[in-house]
């Protein structure tokens, strides 16, 4: 055999460098369901079901073109991860070379490549074409900068792709058009807002379902309401439906939270683009498409072409530009370990309960729900940003780790001492109150910081600038924030500090 070309669960898009001059004669494509990509945290049995079924579907769509491929199937082989299965997997089919695309995790990484070093073969790893900007030249804007910033970043995606340029100028005479979005849906609530297309499982899909059960039934998550698209055809199916009814809405809303609504305007995309289903790009086209036939206002398409050409580009420089190191960072010095109601949803506070619920129930919340009201909760109590990250990259349909570790250890949890956010994104409950009707059914109140019914957001912020006071307080960005500590008389602080530390320790007593 001339290469084996080893597809991740991750990369399933036959447009990819992994199929460049590909030999069915000579080449052998391989594929396989490893127990440790399920155990290596404790994985959502919704995120396993998702790669697994789409995996299976790209391998019998990649037979169906007679393609020869070779697929380890969970339960039929005895090999927990890359390293062992490859290890063997190379001693019996004897390649000359293993081929594969640049994995989304840089553990993967480390283990394809030590497996080629002990096996004495060639490792090539080949660019990953999903992506609008590639290693290199993220390297290279970023190199000689101070610090790096999304808007200069997705300024200069916007000029470097012409998309809603032009010539040199941004459509629309504006860059962003915050001012217009960031709303809240006020008291009437949401209204009715047509239901994104879902996925029922077919047999395929179910057959995993089974195996999962059987193989990981002690995971977190449900799998009753599975409805991800896990397919090519079934990803541009959701995209089409988004943008036809729900595109127009993303602008205004996409910072609103509402009870038993966990996609309001979202778009439910990202678990199909980080698997490379779908092509941003494809999404991009669609997007514009629909600003150019008058179906959605700028506001909604530029504030969905920053989350898809920004932010999601601009996640995976800072992730591959820094890592290994970046997984040690821990700025703040948080210690505290993560509540264990993050596993269940079961907490007085209806912000989270509501959020992990939804979480648990579809492997989904919303950006805002995932920065403002999981990630918040766990800045503020101060958790071991390690421990936040294992949650995050567990119970997430979408997690891979390139895109989850930037957004939890950088926006979330400030733990890269602010290499990718420029202040830590702290906020009492009341910015909860302001974007969401969860406060309108918790027993704790978002004004109050101290007494019973004070909402322990709001008392964790205060204690939050107070611990870090001496760091932030003259921040050229948010000093504002902490120069209002100053309203707080030395009881108040100490009525503050008294309930933080009760909070912190009644959490540490339920265990993790
Ligand atoms: C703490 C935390 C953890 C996160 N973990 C993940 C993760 O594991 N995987 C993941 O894909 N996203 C992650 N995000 C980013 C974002 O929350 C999700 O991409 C989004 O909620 C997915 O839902 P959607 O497809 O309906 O997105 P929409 O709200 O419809 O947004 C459109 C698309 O923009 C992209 N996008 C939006 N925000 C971001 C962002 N901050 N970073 C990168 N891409 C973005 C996604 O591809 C998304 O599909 C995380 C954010 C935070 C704050
Ligand atoms: S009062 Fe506090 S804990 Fe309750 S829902 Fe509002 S922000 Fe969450």
């Amino acid at each position: 055999m001339r290469n084996l070309v080893i597809v991740l669960g991750d990369q399933l898009d036959r447009t990819s460098a992994a199929f460049d001059m590909f030999d069915a004669e000579r080449d052998l494509l391989w594929m396989a369901e490893l127990p440790q990509e399920s155990e290596h945290v404790w994985v959502h049995k919704a995120r396993i079901t998702l790669f697994l079924a789409a995996m299976r579907h790209f391998a019998a769509s990649l037979e169906r073109e007679a393609l020869p491929v070779r697929y380890l199937r969970i339960g039929e082989h005895p090999y927990s991860s890359f390293a062992e299965a490859l290890g063997a997997e190379i001693s019996s089919l004897e390649p000359k070379r293993l081929v594969v695309v640049e994995p989304g995790e840089h553990r993967v990484l480390t283990q394809l490549c030590g497996a080629a070093k002990r096996a004495g073969l060639p490792l090539d790893v080949r660019t990953d074409r999903h992506f609008l900007i590639d290693r290199k030249s993220f390297e290279h804007w970023a190199q000689d900068r101070k610090s790096l910033r999304l808007e200069q970043f997705y300024r200069r995606m916007r000029l470097r792709t012409g998309i809603l340029m032009e010539g040199r100028k941004p459509v629309g005479g504006a860059w962003n058009f915050d001012r217009e979005n960031r709303k809240a849906f006020g008291r009437a609530g949401p209204g009715t807002i047509r239901a994104p297309r879902l996925f029922p499982p077919d047999a395929v899909t179910l057959g995993v379902m089974q195996d999962v059960e059987v193989h990981y039934g002690d995971h977190p998550g449900s799998l009753q309401s599975f409805d991800w698209p896990v397919t090519a055809a079934q990803a541009q199916q959701a995209l089409k439906d988004f943008v036809t009814h729900r595109l127009a809405g993303f602008g205004p809303y996409q910072d609103a939270c509402w009870t038993d609504e966990p996609y309001l305007y979202h778009s439910r995309l990202s678990a199909a683009m980080n698997l490379k289903l779908l092509s941003p790009r494809v999404v991009l086209e669609a997007v514009i498409d629909a600003y150019e036939r008058g179906v959605a206002p700028l506001a909604s398409v530029e504030g969905f072409v920053r989350q898809v050409l920004g932010w999601r580009e601009f996640v995976r420089g800072i992730y591959w530009r820094h890592m290994p190191e970046y997984l040690e960072q821990n700025s703040l010095r948080a210690q505290q370990p993560l509540p264990a109601f993050y596993w269940s949803g079961a907490t007085e506070m209806r912000c989270l309960a509501e959020t992990i619920t939804q979480t648990l129930d579809h492997g989904y919340a919303h950006h805002i729900q995932r920065l403002m009201v999981t990630g918040l909760f766990a800045l503020l109590l101060g958790v071991d940003p390690r421990q936040v990250h294992a949650w995050y990259l567990a119970v997430y349909v979408d997690a891979v780790e390139w895109v989850e570790l930037p957004n939890v250890f950088g926006m979330s949890q400030f733990a890269d001492d602010g290499m990718m956010a420029s202040k830590p994104y702290a906020a009492s409950g009341k910015y909860i109150q302001r974007m969401s009707n969860y406060c309108a059914h918790c027993r704790f109140d978002p004004a109050d910081s101290t007494g019973d019914t004070a909402c322990p957001f709001t008392t964790l912020y205060w204690d939050f600038l107070m611990r870090h006071e001496a760091r932030f307080r003259r921040h050229p960005r948010a000093g504002m924030q902490w120069r209002n500590l100053g309203r707080l008389a030395d009881e108040k602080r100490e009525a503050i500090r008294r309930r933080a530390e009760k909070i912190r320790a009644e959490l540490q007593g339920q265990g993790a």
